[in-house]
Formats: structure tokens, C-alpha cells, sequence
């Protein structure tokens, strides 16, 4: 609480004080803003000076030994351009996200869901197909249209499927449902993948928040794809869940409202 305490003075009279007014303030979404402003920051810088720190290391390395082997040279390298591109990544990921939360939304159009799907689909079919992971779909309706962005519908579909394929074991399946119910449209995305653990699941969609740090790097995450995705869906007043199994695998579920999109 922020509490403010003034004086009131009988009139003309500096030193006789009749009363006083109390302002008490409830400043706890302010001050959990500011706090939340100041952890981002943090944690882009983090994110931002590990890839940085690496390059800058293997070229100094390689600066400093001209006598270096063409393997190891080219490994280094390998390195540099793969830090490189996790830092576009990330700076493509803040941008969006910081964009996104302005609500500075852009322009609005009507969006076949299905079309935007099929884009998204061919996108990660290759990575499905090198993990020998099947991804099957099912529409209720291939002419469902939202008015909203296109790029935002796309990064739903987007982080959703390249998530799932990228927590999901070789040889195993994906799902993607799109149907209505009474009110909503609903989109569901699952997978019989590595699932996530109990504790972790109300915090998967905060800011750079990862169950295993380590693996996300591995498989390229930035540890913003779901917030991004949890923005998008609450610009289009929607919600977004998740049902998820330890070692047995995960739904997202995603419900829009009939009001936001048009037959
Ligand atoms: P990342 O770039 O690390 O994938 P996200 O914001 O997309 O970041 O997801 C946050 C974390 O949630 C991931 O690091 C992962 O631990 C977990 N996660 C997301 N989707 C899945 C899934 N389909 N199966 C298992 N874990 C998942």
C-alpha cells in the first residue's frame, strides 16, 4: 500500500491542524508491473550475453590461433553461426512479443483458419519428417474465418505445432483439431510427447520460463514461443489450456470466441 497522510489547517492558521486526510492506495499490480518490467529485463539481457559470450569467444579463438585445423576451424565456425542465429531468434521473438503486448495490432483481415493451418503444416513437415513424426489434422470445417491478423493466427499454429514435434519423441504422432462448440471456435494441438511435469505446467507460458533449459536450447526454443502465443489469444479474447501427462504427452486447447470470427 502506498498511504499518504495530509494535514488539513484551520484557515489562516499554520499550526492548528483541524484534520487530516488519508490516501491509501492498493499499488500492488503497480508495483508487480514494475517488477515484472525490471525481471524482462534482466532475463533479456541474460538471454541475449550467452550466445554473445560464446561468439565473441570462438573468434577470438580463432583469431589468435592462425594455425588452427580446417576441422576444428570449421566446427567454431558451425558455432558462431549457430549462436548467431539463436540470437536473431530471440531479438525476433522480443519484438514480436513487445509488439504484440502494445496491441498495436496490425491489419486486421479475415483469415481462412485452414489456409493459415496448411501454410504452417508444409512449414514444419520437415522437421516431422526427420523425426519420423506423423501430423494429422482434422477440421470440422475447412471454411472457418477470423477477422484478425494472418501472421498472429500463423504464430498460434506456428509455436504450437513446432513445440509439439520438438518435445515429442522420434516415430510418434501430432494432432491438430479445429471444431466449434456452442460459443467458441476451439483449436487443439497435441502429442504423445515427453509431456510436462505438474509444477511446471501454470508457469509454461511466462517469459523465458523452461522446463528444461538445456533441451529447449537444443531444439532451437526461445522460451517465449507460448507467451507469444498466450498474447495473441488473449488480443482475440480467448483462453488458452493445457492437459498434460508426464511421459505420456500434452494438449494445448485454445477457445475463441463466435463473436471474433465470421463464416
Ligand atoms: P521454447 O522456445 O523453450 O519451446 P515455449 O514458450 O514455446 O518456449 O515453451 C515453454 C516451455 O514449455 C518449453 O521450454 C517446454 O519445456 C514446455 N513445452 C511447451 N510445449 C510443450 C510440449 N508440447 N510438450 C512438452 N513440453 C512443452
Amino acid at each position: 500500500y502506498s498511504i499518504n497522510l495530509d494535514p488539513i489547517y484551520l484557515q489562516d492558521m499554520d499550526n492548528i491542524i483541524i484534520g487530516s486526510i488519508i490516501n491509501i492506495k492498493d499499488i500492488t499490480e503497480k508495483v508487480k508491473l514494475e517488477n515484472m518490467r525490471t525481471d524482462f529485463v534482466a532475463n533479456v539481457s541474460h538471454e541475449l550475453k550467452t550466445p554473445l559470450t560464446s561468439i565473441s569467444g570462438f573468434v577470438e579463438t580463432l583469431k589468435l590461433n592462425e594455425n588452427i585445423d580446417i576441422e576444428t576451424r570449421n566446427r567454431f565456425l558451425g558455432i558462431i553461426e549457430s549462436e548467431s542465429d539463436r540470437l536473431k531468434r530471440l531479438i525476433d521473438d522480443i519484438l514480436l512479443l513487445s509488439f504484440i503486448e502494445k496491441k498495436e495490432t496490425k491489419s486486421i483481415e479475415l483469415v481462412n483458419i485452414y489456409e493459415v493451418f496448411m501454410e504452417v503444416y508444409e512449414m514444419t513437415n520437415y522437421f516431422a519428417k526427420s523425426k519420423n513424426i506423423n501430423v494429422s489434422y482434422k477440421f470440422s470445417d475447412q471454411n472457418i474465418s477470423i477477422l484478425s491478423n494472418r501472421d498472429y493466427v500463423k504464430q498460434i499454429f506456428l509455436n504450437l505445432i513446432d513445440n509439439a514435434i520438438k518435445y515429442t519423441p522420434e516415430n510418434k504422432d501430432v494432432y491438430v483439431e479445429v471444431y466449434y462448440d456452442k460459443n467458441n471456435l476451439v483449436i487443439k494441438v497435441g502429442d504423445n510427447g515427453i509431456g510436462i511435469p505438474k509444477e511446471d505446467i501454470k508457469r509454461i507460458f511466462e517469459r523465458f520460463y523452461r522446463v528444461d533449459k538445456a533441451r529447449s536450447r537444443e531444439v532451437g526454443g526461445t522460451g517465449l514461443g507460448l507467451a507469444i502465443t498466450k498474447h495473441i489469444v488473449k488480443n482475440l479474447d480467448g483462453t488458452i489450456n493445457v492437459k498434460s501427462e508426464l511421459g505420456q504427452g500434452s494438449e494445448f486447447i485454445i477457445t475463441i470466441p463466435k463473436k471474433n470470427f465470421l463464416k
